[in-house]
C-alpha cells in the first residue's frame, strides 16, 4: 500500500527527492480551507536535474522493443486498478470533486494507458516495394526524445495520463510539471510506474511554478511540450516553446454551448445539462456553461424544469453520502465566480438560482459556490463571453436554429459543443458546420474515447496535434522515411535456407 498523501517532494530518477529551492507552497483541502500539505517549487537547478535524468534514460528506453514498453503499460494499468480508490481519494482531498467523479477521472486516464498498450501495432510504418528499380521505401516513427507535460489542477490524474502513457510507449522519456494545487495524484502515478517496471529516469515529476515551466520551455534538451491549462498561459507557452524550436501542443480554455431545439426530449436535455454544467463544480474544460434554447417556449420549459434541480443539488465534501458537487479550487476562484454572477446581474440578466454566499454547516471556511442558473443572458455579457470555471450556467434565447449556430461559430472558444434535437437534418448540419473540435449530438460532454483524439479549435487549442488516439502517436514521434537500393540481381542458383544463414551461395 502506498502512502496516501505525498506532496512534499519531486520525483526524479525513480525516487522521491526533497525540494532544495527553499520555496514551498501550501496545499489546501478546498472543502475546509485547511492547509493539508506543502509542495516544493523547483529551482532551475532542480528542473535541470530532472531533464538530465530523462536524457540519461533516453537511449536505453528508446531502444527497448515496443512490445516490452507495452508490457510496462500493462503492469501500470493493473496497478492503477488496484490503487483506484487511493488515487481517487488523493484527487478528491486536494481538488474537492466527489469521490465518484475522481474515480471516473482515473478510469478515463486508464483508458489511455490501455490504448498505449497497443503501441507495437500503432507504430507500424508504411512500406512500398520497388519505388524505382531495386529501390524500396519505408517509413518509421521514432521518439522525439525528452518531452515535457505541464498540466492543470482540474484533472490532476487524467490530464497527465493523456500525455505520459503515449509519450513513454512511443519511446520518449518524460518530465511532468503538474499543477501545484493538487500534486498528490501525479506523484502517486510516478511511483506506480516505477513499480510497473519503468526504468528510473523515464518519468520525472517536478513540482513548481513559472520558474520550472520557463526552464523547461528554454531547455535545449527538451524536444516537445504538451500543455493543458488556461488560454492566456497556453498562448504564452505555445509562443515561447515554438520560438525555441520545440514541438508544442497547448490545450486551453473553453466556453461550451448546448443548443436545445424545440423538438428535443426535454427530460433528457435537462438531465444532461445538470451533469454537464454542475458536475465537478463546473471546473471541466468540457463543462456546458451556456445553453442556447431555441425560442422562448423552449427556454421557458428548460428553465422551469432545471431550476428546482439546481436548488436541490447536494453540495459538500467529497466523501459525504450522496454528495453531488464539491467546492471550487481556491478562495480566489470562489470570489471570481461570485463576481461574474454579480456582473451578469448588473448587466441585466436574471439570476434564477443564486449560488453566491453559500455557507455550509461544518464547512464555513470551504470554497463553496452554489449551483447558479442565469437566464436572459445576451452575447455581449462577460458571464457569456468569458470562461468562468465554476457552477454557473447561462441561458440565451436565440430565435432560430441558425441564430444559435451562429453564436457557437462566433464565440472565441472552440473546445466542445452539443445539440439536443430529434431532427436529423439539424444535427447533421450542426456537426458539419460548427468550428468546434468536439461535437455531441444528444450527448452533453462529447469527450472522445482514448482511441480517438481530444482537442479543440480556435482559442481552445494551439498546435497541430490533439492528445491521445493516433494524434498522440503523431505528436510524440518523428517520421523518418528510408529509401533503400540494394545490389541488383541474385546469383544464379542462390539458395536462401530458412534453417541456416550460412549456406547462401
Ligand atoms: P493554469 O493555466 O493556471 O495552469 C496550468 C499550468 O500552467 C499549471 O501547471 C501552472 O503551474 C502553469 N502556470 C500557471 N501560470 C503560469 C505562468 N505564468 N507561466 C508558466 N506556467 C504557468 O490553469 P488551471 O487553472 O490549472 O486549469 C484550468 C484551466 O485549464 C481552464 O482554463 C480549463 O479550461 C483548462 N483546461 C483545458 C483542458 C483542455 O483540454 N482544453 C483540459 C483541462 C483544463
Amino acid at each position: 500500500m502506498l502512502g496516501l498523501i505525498m506532496t512534499d517532494t519531486h520525483y526524479i530518477g525513480g525516487s522521491a527527492v526533497a525540494g532544495t529551492s527553499g520555496r514551498q507552497q501550501d496545499v489546501y483541502n478546498p472543502a475546509t480551507g485547511a492547509v493539508i500539505g506543502s509542495v516544493p517549487l523547483a529551482s532551475i537547478d532542480e528542473v535541470n536535474q530532472a531533464v538530465a535524468s530523462a536524457k540519461a534514460a533516453l537511449a536505453g528506453w528508446a531502444a527497448t522493443p515496443p512490445a516490452k514498453r507495452a508490457q510496462v503499460m500493462f503492469n501500470f494499468r493493473d496497478l492503477l486498478k488496484s490503487h483506484h480508490t487511493e488515487i481517487a481519494t488523493a484527487i478528491s482531498l486536494q481538488h474537492g470533486k466527489t469521490l465518484d467523479d475522481a474515480k471516473g477521472e482515473v478510469a478515463r486516464g486508464m483508458e489511455v494507458v490501455e490504448f498505449a498498450c497497443g503501441i507495437p501495432h500503432l507504430l507500424k510504418g508504411d512500406y512500398s516495394a520497388q519505388v524505382a528499380g531495386n529501390v524500396d521505401s519505408y517509413s518509421q516513427r521514432q521518439p522525439v526524445g525528452v518531452v515535457a507535460g505541464i498540466t492543470p489542477f482540474n484533472f490532476p490524474a487524467m490530464v497527465p495520463m493523456w500525455m505520459f502513457p503515449m509519450a513513454l510507449a512511443c519511446g520518449n522519456t518524460f518530465i511532468l510539471k503538474p499543477s501545484e494545487r493538487d500534486p498528490a495524484a501525479p506523484l502517486l502515478l510516478a511511483r506506480l510506474l516505477t513499480e510497473a517496471g519503468l526504468p528510473d529516469g523515464c518519468l520525472n515529476v517536478v513540482n513548481g511554478d513559472k520558474e520550472a515551466v520557463d526552464t523547461l520551455l528554454d531547455h535545449p534538451d527538451v524536444g516537445a511540450i504538451s500543455f493543458v491549462g488556461s488560454t492566456a498561459i497556453g498562448k504564452y507557452i505555445y509562443g515561447r516553446g515554438c520560438n525555441n524550436g520545440k514541438r508544442v501542443q497547448a490545450l486551453c480554455g473553453a466556453k461550451n454551448h448546448m443548443v436545445i431545439m424545440p423538438d428535443a426530449d426535454m427530460d433528457q436535455a435537462v438531465d444532461a445539462a445538470m451533469g454537464a454544467a454542475y458536475g465537478s463544480a463546473g471546473e471541466r474544460c468540457m463543462a456546458i456553461s451556456a445553453v442556447l434554447a431555441v425560442g422562448d417556449d423552449t427556454a421557458d420549459r428548460f428553465v422551469a424544469q432545471l431550476a428546482p434541480k439546481v436548488r436541490a443539488l447536494k453540495i459538500g465534501q467529497y466523501d459525504e453520502p450522496g454528495v453531488e458537487m464539491g467546492p471550487v479550487i481556491t478562495r480566489e476562484s470562489q470570489k471570481r465566480v461570485e463576481d461574474y454572477i454579480s456582473q451578469g446581474e448588473a448587466d441585466g440578466a436574471e439570476v434564477v438560482v443564486d449560488g453566491r454566499g453559500l455557507s455550509l454547516q461544518g464547512y464555513e471556511d470551504g470554497y463553496f459556490v452554489g449551483g447558479t442558473l442565469i437566464d436572459r443572458v445576451t452575447p455581449d455579457m462577460s458571464v457569456y463571453r468569458d470562461e468562468i470555471f465554476g457552477p454557473v450556467l447561462s441561458v440565451l434565447r436565440p430565435k432560430t436554429y441558425e441564430d444559435a449556430r451562429q453564436l457557437v461559430i462566433d464565440h472565441e472558444y472552440g473546445n466542445g459543443t452539443a445539440i439536443f434535437t430529434r431532427d436529423g437534418d439539424a444535427a447533421r448540419d450542426f456537426a458539419a458546420n460548427v468550428n468546434i473540435g468536439m461535437v455531441g449530438v444528444n450527448v452533453p460532454i462529447p469527450v472522445p474515447v482514448a482511441y480517438h483524439s481530444f482537442g479543440g479549435w480556435k482559442a481552445s487549442m494551439f498546435g497541430d496535434h490533439a492528445v491521445h488516439g493516433m494524434e498522440g502517436v503523431r505528436f510524440y514521434t518523428k517520421l523518418k522515411t528510408v529509401t533503400a537500393r540494394w545490389p541488383s540481381g541474385i546469383k544464379e542458383g542462390a539458395v536462401f535456407n530458412f534453417h541456416s544463414g550460412s549456406d547462401t551461395k
